[in-house]
């Protein structure tokens, strides 16, 4: 299901553009318009999920996925070895600006621990 209203459907929809630099039958990758490290994508499953809170138990193959494309990323960006870091934020507290579901993946540089 899309959301006419929703930034992610839109760009999944073509609608608006995207350095798209993964794409599956469940997910797709772009990278971030505003990054926070050398290598910043933000990966999205196809189906419209607006946080972690709506993840039904159906949804679980597709919230998997994401994974995947995270692991398959780093890979193409070098960053396997030296590693990276994957994050989703939840509602406002947290810092989720959009309501679509995206795991982020960052990476390139050193990341502090504990996150801000
Ligand atoms: P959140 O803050 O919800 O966890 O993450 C949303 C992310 O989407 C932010 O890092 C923000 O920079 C990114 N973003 C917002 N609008 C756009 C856009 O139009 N294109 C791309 N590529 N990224 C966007
Ligand atoms: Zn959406």
């Amino acid at each position: 299901m899309t959301h006419d209203d929703c930034l992610f459907c839109k760009i999944l929809a073509g609608d608006i553009p995207a350095d798209i630099v993964f794409e599956s039958e469940t997910a797709i990758a772009f990278r971030d318009i505003n990054p926070q490290a050398p290598t910043h994508v933000v990966i999205i499953p196809r189906q419209h999920i607006a946080t972690i809170n709506d993840i039904g138990v159906e949804d679980q193959p597709v919230v998997g996925s994401l994974f995947s494309a995270a692991r398959e990323i780093a890979k193409k960006e070098g960053l396997s070895e030296e590693g990276y870091r994957v994050v989703m934020n939840c509602n406002a507290a947290a810092g989720q600006t959009v309501f679509h579901l995206h795991l982020h993946l960052l990476g390139g540089r050193g990341l502090g621990w504990p996150p801000g």
